[in-house]
């Protein structure tokens, strides 16, 4: 692998054209010939992959686009586990577990669940394949930039892989439990393959390939002070400042306005509701006339304490001790900015990258919840509710996720100027 480091110039010696885009992360206008295969190319201010030809092809993304896209309906309304406990059969699947939240009264998290488990991912997966189809035929129609814009902006907001790993978590924990029997069906398997081939998609999409066949970009670099559209890197003229990015339809901003005050207060709000997510019952449980709730420090300390290490291990981090990373990170970046810190940016800026994709498979956690409810409904038996320590949770995710996607690290740069 090669790692290609931006031009001072958009022209090389030797005539090759050099694209001139910014980055996302520092603000630098970066300019660079196209990638041979294999290779990467990295912001050398702030180490930003900047694009990867290595291991990524837009007809592998496409055809796991179409074939996530036609396991969605299936995924959503088959079985996925089955549960049996003394004769007593209860089945799960993702519409029934959202209906049944809904009709206990867990209306946020019902919510919640459909739009980021059903919907989001639909209109991911349709915007993408759209995007790589019109691309694939050679049509260049002017919705194809705000619609891969979408596309991109709802990868960390469609969480489809998420709430593979959420069943994955709670099958494993299930088939410790005596007296229960789980087995996967068929809603189960596909959801194996959908998440697997979302994952693959992410894995095989290179955004700046596309961004670029899009079209748009130029050798030429307007001048000094130039800005750069933060959603697809096109350098525009600094008088175009507030106009929309003729390539994507974004807002371009030199810098995002109040972009400190408003992840400063996203990261408060996130902080105060770590402690009833932890601390509060995040479900509760009523089998053989036995009930229990479980907080997510309970349910740590309960599958370490039954020798489930592995998972005990997987639950505390994503819920507990990643979140509370992720706030620290934040926290420290929106001081660095008020103070003008010009130490260790390139560190701050990369773990904001990891706090902005990690930030998502915190809701790991309340998903499990989703398919757990239908699952443990054994009639007279005992059945399995929400707890008030869910809702809290996955706000409180969703807060955090927010507060990576407002924040603006060039803000972090600017002190080095
Ligand atoms: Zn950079
Ligand atoms: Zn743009």
């Amino acid at each position: 692998m090669r790692d290609v480091g931006f031009a001072e110039s958009a022209l090389d010696s030797s005539g090759i054209c050099h694209v001139a885009i910014a980055c996302p992360d520092c603000g630098s206008l970066l300019s660079f010939p196209p990638l041979p295969r294999r290779s990467t190319a990295i912001c050398l201010r702030c180490r930003n992959q900047i694009e990867s030809t290595s291991g990524r092809s837009a007809h592998a993304a496409l055809a796991c686009t179409v074939a996530t896209l036609a396991l969605l309906p299936a995924v959503d309304t088959l079985p996925l586990l089955r549960a049996e406990m003394l004769g007593q059969r209860s089945e799960s699947s993702l519409i029934t577990g959202v209906a049944q939240l809904w009709h206990h009264g867990w209306i946020v998290l019902a919510a919640l669940s459909v739009v980021f488990v059903i919907v989001l991912p639909a209109v991911r997966m349709a915007l993408l394949a759209l995007v790589l189809v019109a691309l694939r035929l050679g049509l260049r129609p002017p919705w194809l930039g705000p619609a891969f814009r979408w596309a991109v902006w709802l990868d960390r907001w469609a969480m489809l892989d998420v709430f593979l790993l959420a069943v994955a978590v709670g099958y494993y924990y299930l088939t410790t439990l005596e007296h229960l029997d789980v087995t996967i069906e068929s809603g189960g398997r596909l959801l194996l393959g959908a998440g697997l081939l979302t994952i693959l998609s992410r894995a095989t999409l290179d955004a700046r390939a596309i961004w670029r066949a899009i079209g748009g970009e130029t050798g030429a670099v307007p001048d000094d002070r130039a800005i750069g559209c933060r959603t697809c890197g096109l350098v525009q003229a600094t008088v175009r400042e507030g106009e929309p990015c003729p390539r994507c339809g974004a807002r371009l901003r030199a810098r995002k306005r109040d972009a400190v005050v408003i992840t400063g207060a996203l990261v408060s709000a996130a902080l105060i509701l770590l402690f009833p997510a932890n601390l509060s019952p995040m479900n509760s449980s009523n089998l053989l006339g036995i009930y229990l709730e479980y907080t997510n420090f309970g349910y740590v300390v309960q599958l370490c304490h039954l020798g489930l290490w592995p998972l005990g291990v997987v639950t505390f981090w994503t819920s507990i001790l990643s979140p509370a990373l992720m706030m620290a990170c934040l926290g420290w970046c929106v001081l660095a900015v008020w103070r003008r810190s010009r130490r260790r940016l390139v560190l701050r800026t990369r773990l904001l990258r990891t706090v902005a994709e990690a930030a998502r498979w915190s809701e790991t956690g309340p998903l499990t919840i989703v398919f757990f409810v239908p699952l443990i409904d054994f009639g007279h038996l005992g059945a399995e509710a929400a707890g008030g320590g869910a809702t809290a949770f996955i706000v409180m995710s969703l807060l955090t996720m927010a507060a990576a996607a407002t924040f603006d690290p060039r803000l972090m740069w600017d002190a080095t100027t």
